[in-house]
């Protein structure tokens, strides 16, 4: 744990200068229009700064000027052992401002500085100096041709990459994008979202300070109705890769059509099934994790474990030790060392998240924890870790993704039941299955629908192995060398010899 305390944080919160520019070639710079928004920390309220609010003629300098530098050729044609080299130097540089990047994303998003000094900002770092050092150990092809003929299968940056994250992860979900997208030669220009702009405009200028050519990487904060939109219809973007909601995801793919059918990436919602048989080798261990998968980052992720299915001879003994593992989770003040639930994102996110509960009051589910509102005084946006029993996978709080605190209890008789269930929403992000019978694992993860499956944990991996979704959680992978496949155009030359 940091040796700062929580009156170390807020000194550092008060001495903090915040920078709400856009980023374009290398320069911080204000909005064409000049209009900016405010930012506000959820931990209580205050106004942090004005942020840039860019739009349709900010997306167009900032797409000039990454064509630019990408057919200059300075970063996209640079030998992938210096490119290699300079993305491990950008790593570098995050894990040297690390309390000052996670101070930001505390400050900007209401997640515990804990979180963001040991899991966000080591997470990102590790993401760009994976996908850098993989670099130069790939391989091209050479097709199996006539003997007159010469046959190469070759690997090409796609050109102009347009980057738009959500405010859950905002440093880690860009730098699952810019890890490999940068390492492959691309000129890329990040969107964050508009509730969690500080980080990435940080981030831009620690990548000039590495190395990364002006203009490279370029960020541009603002809505999405406004600047998102523009360069999702933008006829120089070459690809867009998209963290965020199903809904605006299917909106993107509506614009690359209107557009010039840009190559569009996306990695969308959730409402992960948790399945605990009766057979679960360690059932406290099991409880632990189900809290912990909804609890975590308040809820605000896309893979929480929003919906527990437990099978019903076990459900009165299993239950009653999630309740008693979900007390350790405790919203406070996110600046605190000791905190492990911050504040949810705005009040817009928590007055969604409240108006769930009631949802699930009103549809009759049996609230068994939390479910209100709490720390009103501090003017933050905090709600109590919340479960529901007796839900019914056809309510709507076990068919919508919440993305806060709540967790939907549902019990099953069988295998083929709890199958049935969880693969009973729009979505296949993630899942996980408790069982000692390891034939019984392997068979329910095979039959579950979903990106990742775990077994007798929640939530595992790292940056080795892939990360999506099937249906409508998304297409394409973050992470792993298959998200090098969504930043690079494969081309087949054919020599005569
Ligand atoms: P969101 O879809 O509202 O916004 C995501 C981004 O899209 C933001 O930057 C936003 O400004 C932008 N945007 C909004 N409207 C746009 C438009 N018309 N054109 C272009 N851009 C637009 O999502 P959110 O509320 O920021 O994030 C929460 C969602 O993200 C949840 O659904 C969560 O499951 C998902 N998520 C998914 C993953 C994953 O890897 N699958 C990871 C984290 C979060």
């Amino acid at each position: 744990m940091t040796t700062l305390t929580r009156a170390d944080w807020e000194q550092r919160a008060r001495d903090l200068k915040i920078e709400g520019r856009a980023y374009i070639n290398g320069e911080y710079t204000d909005a064409v229009s000049g209009e900016t928004f405010e930012c506000i920390s959820p931990v209580d309220g205050r106004l942090l700064g004005k942020i840039a609010s860019c739009d349709a003629a900010d997306a167009q300098r900032a797409v000039d000027n990454a064509r630019a530098t990408f057919n200059s050729g300075a970063w996209s044609r640079l030998a992938p052992t210096k490119r290699k080299a300079t993305m491990i130097r950008f790593a570098g540089l995050l894990k040297q401002h690390a309390e000052e990047l996670a101070l930001l994303e505390t400050l900007d998003m209401g997640k515990p500085i804990s979180d963001s000094l040991y899991i966000d900002v080591p997470g990102a770092a590790q993401a760009l100096s994976w996908s850098g050092e993989a670099i130069d150990k790939i391989y091209d092809e050479v097709a199996a041709t006539p003997h007159d003929q010469l046959g190469l299968v070759t690997r090409e940056p796609v050109g102009v990459v347009g980057a738009i994250v959500p405010w859950n992860f905002p440093l880690m979900m860009a730098c699952w994008k810019l890890g490999p997208a940068l390492s492959t030669g691309n000129s890329v220009i990040l969107k964050p979202s508009e509730k969690s702009p500080l980080t990435a405009i940080r981030l831009a200028a620690l990548a000039v300070e590495a190395g990364i050519p002006k203009g490279v990487l370029n960020v541009l904060p603002g809505y999405g109705h406004t600047v998102g939109k523009a360069l999702a219809l933008h006829n120089d973007v070459d690809t867009l890769v998209f963290t965020g909601s199903t809904k605006i995801a299917k909106q993107l793919l509506i614009y690359s059509g209107e557009s010039n059918m840009k190559r569009v990436w996306l990695e969308a919602g959730g409402k992960s099934p948790n399945i605990v048989f009766a057979d679960a080798p360690d059932l406290q261990a099991a409880a632990e994790a189900a809290a912990g998968a909804i609890a975590f980052n308040q809820g605000e992720v896309c893979t929480a474990g929003s919906r527990l299915l437990v099978e019903r001879s076990i459900k009165d003994k299993f239950l009653p030790l999630v309740i008693e593992a979900l007390k350790t989770w405790k919203p406070g003040n996110p600046l605190d060392p000791a905190t492990n639930v911050g504040a949810l994102v705005d009040t817009q996110q928590m007055n969604t998240v409240l108006s769930y509960i009631e949802s699930g009051h009103t549809d009759g589910a049996k609230l068994v924890a939390g479910g209100k509102r709490i720390l009103q005084e501090t003017g933050g946006t905090y709600v109590e870790p919340t479960i529901f029993d007796g839900v019914s996978n056809a309510m709507k709080i076990a068919q919508e993704e919440i993305f806060g605190p709540v967790l939907s209890v549902i019990t099953f008789d069988s295998a083929e039941e709890a199958i049935q269930i969880a693969n009973d929403t729009p979505y296949g992000l993630a899942a996980a299955v408790w069982t000692a019978d390891i034939s019984k694992a392997h068979l329910t993860a095979k039959a579950l629908r979903a990106g990742s499956v775990w077994v007798n944990q929640y939530d595992g991996g790292d940056m080795t192995a892939p990360f999506g979704g099937f249906k409508q959680s998304g297409n394409g992978r973050d992470k792993s060398l298959h998200a090098f496949d969504k930043y690079t155009e494969l081309k087949a030359t054919w020599i005569k010899l």
